[in-house]
């Protein structure tokens, strides 16, 4: 059987990577975290003193973007891919609310947004791959077979994310949890360049009300028909 090219975009902790995650380990295709690509570049950008709560030197990160080495590589005993940046493995340090509260200004950088897509894209040449992020159907993969657009009430992601960082130990509050929440979607929505908007002819999953083994049966529904039918 073809394989596919899945987008999964929405808005911030919809569950966007556990049920890619899921997915890729189902089919044998691979799972690309994009969000985590915006997060090496900021802690990156975080260590380097370009951007603290008071300031952001776009300019100056601009400047050193060519020492911005990121790459994903396969844990076997995670079942998937970590993050490294310029050789480190960072996947821990680039979950931290501290990068949630500066990478969506990052991310609204063009420079920086233009460099990643084009190394997204390229790790999705071959098909069989399940990416999600905020622009993977209506920039990344325009063309991709299935498209799904995930969202939940802002109430329902902050808890889940509040519960995800309280569980690795992060010192963080319920109320600043939600504060990212809305704060990273206002500004997702609003740049100018590639907004987070669904794409028209993405499926829409609202899973406020479902736990993860209803999303998964839901979705992998969808994945087989689109397999069937391309
Ligand atoms: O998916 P995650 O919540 O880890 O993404 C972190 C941030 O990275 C988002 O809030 C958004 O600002 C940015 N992002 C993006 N485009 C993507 C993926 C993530 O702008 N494709």
């Amino acid at each position: 059987m073809d394989k596919i090219t899945i987008a999964i975009d929405g808005f911030s902790s919809t569950g966007k990577s556990t049920v890619a995650k899921q997915l890729a380990k189902h089919l044998g295709y691979v799972y690309v975290d994009s969000g985590a690509m915006y997060r090496a570049v900021t802690y990156f950008a975080m260590e380097q003193g370009f951007i603290d709560k008071n300031h952001f030197d776009v300019s100056g990160l601009i400047s050193k973007l060519n020492e911005v080495k990121i790459s994903l590589k396969y844990n076997d005993e995670l079942g998937y891919s970590e993050m490294f940046l310029n050789g480190d493995n960072v996947e821990k340090k680039i979950r931290t609310l501290e990068v949630s509260e500066n990478v969506s200004l990052v991310a609204a950088v063009p420079e920086i947004r233009a460099q990643l897509v084009k190394h997204q894209k390229n790790m999705g040449a071959e098909k069989g791959v399940v990416m999600d992020g905020r622009d993977i159907g209506t920039v990344v993969f325009p063309n991709a077979e299935l498209k799904l657009f995930m969202t939940a009430s802002p109430e329902t992601r902050a808890i889940r994310r509040y519960n995800e960082l309280k569980q690795r130990g992060d010192d963080v509050t319920y109320e600043a949890v939600l504060k990212n929440i809305q704060d990273r979607d206002f500004i997702d929505s609003n740049r100018k360049d590639s907004p987070l908007v669904k794409a028209s002819d993405a499926i829409e999953i609202d899973n406020s009300h479902m736990s993860k083994e209803q999303q998964f049966e839901i979705i992998l529904n969808l994945v087989n028909k689109t397999l069937k039918s391309s």
